[in-house]
């Protein structure tokens, strides 16, 4: 089965857009960052009892905080991985065409999971287990 492909032009503007992408994720990693070290205990010479009996509603709210900001953080790694690889794809010229059928995915599609490699019909399939 011939693959069909996105043409070279219309691949140069996934890239520019992913790459748009990538910046968007980094700054918002820096801000998670930031989150995190703020939300870090500043009192470092504080012992534990100490936060816990006096602050105690604070720290709670603290550590939640953290872990949102990790999860948050952890999510936009995975992101900004998932965009490497569509840009790879670009590359490869093998992005924004379907591994299982071989045709086009739809534009929007691509914008919306750039790292996707599936159609949604063959995701669909796959996902109901016919593939
Ligand atoms: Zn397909």
């Amino acid at each position: 089965m011939a693959k069909k492909q996105y043409p070279t032009g219309k691949l140069e503007k996934f890239r520019k857009l992913i790459l748009e992408k990538m910046n968007v994720v980094a700054d918002e990693v820096v801000t998670i960052q930031d989150g995190i070290n703020t939300s870090k205990n500043p009192n470092g010479a504080m012992s534990q009892d100490s936060i816990y009996s006096v602050h105690m509603a604070d720290a709670g709210t603290d550590s939640h905080e953290r872990e949102k900001n990790y999860l948050l953080m952890t999510r936009e790694e995975n992101y900004y991985r998932n965009l490497t690889v569509a840009l790879e794809r670009i590359d490869t010229k093998e992005f924004g065409t379907c591994i299982i059928c071989g045709e086009l995915i739809a534009e929007e599609r691509m914008i919306e999971v750039p790292n996707t490699n599936k159609c949604v019909s063959c995701k669909l399939k796959e996902k109901l287990n016919l593939v």
